[in-house]
């Protein structure tokens, strides 16, 4: 039987997708969003799912709101996916970046505990907390070190989510995905911006792509697969912590090279450290150029998750390697900037 799913953060990224699979499973959903994001329903536009879903106001820094939703709306499943998302953002706003991200699932939680304790909770976790943690591989028993407000504050949610668990019996989740993209991430995020940039330089609509460091490591996977395996712990009978990850990385330059091909760049680099370019040998052009303001004021330098006890208990794997992501991404863009040509 259909279930009642309510998604914090249905606007972003993973909360589209995960609508669309929840969709599909029959259930019905609903999407909470912040008044200013309400406009900004493009993603849910583009899975067609816009009409499918009911939109309610939802607002992570007050608690009545969020008490008075959870009580007017009968919910079976919570999952918070809404936060102050960008990492970079969060050195200049580190209280706003807590509030919402860290106590705003505080205040889910409390809602919670207070109104229907049976509601199963899900927290979107990150492998951001892991940060410069000491291991090669990182899994659900890796120490965590943050290195940003964001990461702080996403550490605050985790923990929450594992201590309301362990105080009061909700089932309730955390799950710590490692970087998922797709051709509907944001433009803030480094490879959106490497793909959409890259698009615009091919038609003539922008001359350089500046990022900051590109020798960072991430461990990329496709967001529809994530979402996918979010469900999929909130299906299990007992509430448990899960990694998902893919389990191989690349680097950010590697991301910029590989997204070139597609656009028929060729790209070779000269020079070092703030003064390198990324030069495209087909048009002899510099594509590609390092600007300090795109470097944070501390960075986490190599993700690599370990997700075996997602793949041994969930039986969750991804089903796009690193090659395709890259192809679908910028095969979006592409076709999002000849559509937009088209229009001019
Ligand atoms: P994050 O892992 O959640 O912070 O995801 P991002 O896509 O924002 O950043 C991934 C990595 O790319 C970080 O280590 C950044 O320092 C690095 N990076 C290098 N240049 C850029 C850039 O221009 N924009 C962003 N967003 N990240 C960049």
């Amino acid at each position: 039987m259909g279930k009642n799913c309510f998604i914090s953060g249905i606007s972003g990224q993973d909360g589209a997708y995960l609508a669309k699979l929840l969709l599909e499973k029959g259930n019905k959903v609903i999407g909470g969003v912040r008044r200013t994001a309400s406009g900004s329903l493009w993603r849910l536009d583009e899975l067609g799912i816009k009409d499918d879903v009911e939109i309610v106001n939802f607002e992570l820094a007050e608690l009545t709101n969020i008490f008075r939703t959870i009580e007017k709306i009968s919910i079976d499943e919570l999952y918070n996916l809404a936060s102050q998302s960008f990492v970079s953002s969060s050195f200049e706003t580190p209280l706003m970046t807590t509030d919402i991200t860290g106590v705003g699932a505080l205040r889910i939680l409390e809602s919670i505990r207070e109104i229907n304790s049976d509601i199963k909770f899900y927290q979107a976790s990150s492998s951001e907390m892991f940060g410069t943690t000491k291991t090669d591989q990182q899994n659900e028993n890796t120490n965590f070190h943050p290195r940003s407000p964001y990461a702080v504050a996403k550490l605050l949610s985790h923990w929450a989510t594992i201590n309301y668990r362990e105080s009061y019996g909700i089932f309730a989740v955390s799950g710590i995905l490692f970087n998922h993209e797709s051709p509907l991430r944001g433009e803030e995020f480094v490879t959106r911006k490497i793909t959409l940039s890259l698009a615009r330089i091919k038609y003539g609509h922008q001359e350089v792509l500046e990022l900051g460091n590109i020798d960072v490591m991430r461990d990329w996977g496709f967001a529809g697969d994530y979402v996918k395996g979010i469900w999929q712990m909130m299906q299990e009978k007992t509430p448990d912590d899960y990694v998902l990850a893919s389990g191989v990385n690349y680097s950010i330059r590697e991301f910029v090279e590989k997204a070139g091909t597609h656009y028929g760049f060729n790209i070779v680099w000269e020079g070092a450290g703030i003064e390198e370019k990324g030069i495209d040998k087909v048009s002899n052009k510099v594509i590609v150029s390092i600007n300090q303001k795109f470097y944070r004021p501390a960075d986490v330098h190599n993700l690599l998750g370990d997700s075996t006890k997602a793949r041994e208990k969930l039986g969750w794997k991804p089903t796009i390697s690193f090659d395709e992501l890259v192809a679908m991404m910028a095969e979006a863009d592409m076709k999002r900037i000849e559509k937009y040509m088209k229009l001019l």
